[in-house]
């Protein structure tokens, strides 16, 4: 019988960065499962451009030293020349960290029940098959709550004959319908003739995927006045506004959204795992942007209206005090800002609450 010394369950992009990152260069027999190895699969990752992201500059796909955000009254655009939004696509990610790896084997297989021996584990495949490991890395996806606060979306790529600016990132577009919870565009000028839209909710209720679609189309008829255009890729994504803690073990390792990577508010995980992997620090999040997250998203999911406070956040931020506070780096001046800047009345709620709870 065959133990290998690693078992990756799941190898989406927090598997594979600790395989890079952690493995390469090991003899170790790892072995890496996941139901869908060899799909086609092309999400982009986005995140700024803080010191731990430099060393995967090569691999980006576009850089935007511009962002906006747009509401019924006006726009806000910050500029960063240090620190610009990024975005890495998924194959890109996946070739980068599988090349020249060549002590691991892979099984595309939906892994259906973990049981602990001794001092191994035993991973059974859909196929009955059973796999052993001394050690396991769980990135499957944990289940969504139902009544938990989400981030949800669908993104089109769209490829136009018309070709565009392609200087800015629109982070937040509120010029959409709010009717089903907290909706805004975001678009990303990939190139000059093909353009990331997508139509994102923050609600605790999942909408049909042609609900989405909709908006988008609208939001290109309307706002980007395109009327020939063609799209080529879809994404879609449920991403948990809501903490996920599992408890690891020193052999028994969550990682990813399922080791709690995502930042609530915000969604972002992938530049938060690269953190933990390159620096060699305890938690993905610190306690006190753990605990800010917390009252920001007790806020949303109690108040209407909830585009303001991401305006009048960003109004009061520079650019680089933003990414600086999207990316868990902000300094005590800018979290200051960010406090000041939302309401005072259910704010003060939020924080007792979060202080209860
Ligand atoms: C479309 C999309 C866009 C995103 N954009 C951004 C972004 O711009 N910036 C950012 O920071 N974050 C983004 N995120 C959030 C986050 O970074 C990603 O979800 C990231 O992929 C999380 O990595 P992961 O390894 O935890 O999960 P995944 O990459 O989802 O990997 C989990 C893997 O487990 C496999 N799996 C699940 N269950 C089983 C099972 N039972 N057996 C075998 N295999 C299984 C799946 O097939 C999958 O490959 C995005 C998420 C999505 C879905």
């Amino acid at each position: 019988m065959k133990i290998y010394d690693i078992a990756f369950i799941g190898l989406g992009a927090s598997s594979l960065a600790t395989i890079k990152l952690k493995y390469s260069n090991s003899q170790l027999s790892i072995i890496g499962i996941d139901k869908e190895f060899n799909s086609s699969r092309n999400n982009f990752f986005a995140f700024w451009l803080t010191d731990w992201m430099e060393s995967f500059e090569s691999l980006i796909t576009q850089k935007w030293n511009k962002w906006s955000f747009y509401y019924e009254n006006g726009n806000i655009t910050h500029t960063s020349n240090s620190r610009p939004y990024c975005v890495i696509r998924f194959q890109e990610w996946k070739k980068f960290c599988l090349e020249n790896i060549n002590n691991i084997n892979y099984k595309e297989r939906n892994v259906n029940k973990i049981s602990k021996n001794d001092d191994y584990y035993k991973i059974t495949l859909d196929n009955d098959e059973n796999i052993f490991a001394k050690k396991i890395y769980d990135s499957r996806s944990p289940g969504i709550k139902k009544d938990g606060l989400k981030q949800h979306f669908i993104g089109q790529i769209i490829q136009t004959t018309k070709s565009h600016k392609m200087n800015i990132a629109t982070l937040m577009d509120f010029r959409v319908s709010q009717e089903e919870g907290l909706h805004f565009m975001y678009c990303l000028p990939i190139n000059e003739n093909q353009i990331l839209v997508e139509s994102t909710i923050f609600s605790k209720n999942l909408l049909p995927n042609e609900w989405y679609k909709h908006q988008i189309r609208d939001y290109i008829s309307q706002q980007l006045q395109l009327e020939q255009f063609e799209i080529i890729e879809e994404e879609k994504g449920i991403l948990p506004m809501y903490e996920i803690k599992n408890k690891n073990t020193d052999n028994y390792i969550n990682i990813g959204t399922r080791g709690g990577a995502t930042k609530i508010s915000s969604g972002y995980a992938f530049s938060f795992f690269l953190r933990k992997l390159t620096s060699n620090i305890d938690n993905y999040h610190s306690y006190w942007d753990e605990w800010m997250d917390k009252i920001f998203v007790h806020f949303l999911l109690n108040n209407h209206k909830t585009e303001h406070i991401f305006i009048r956040m960003s109004q009061s931020l520079t650019g680089d005090e933003f990414s600086s506070f999207m990316m868990g780096i902000a300094d005590l001046k800018t979290k200051i800002k960010v406090i000041l800047s939302m309401p005072k009345k259910s704010f003060i709620k939020s924080f007792i609450s979060s202080l209860l709870s």
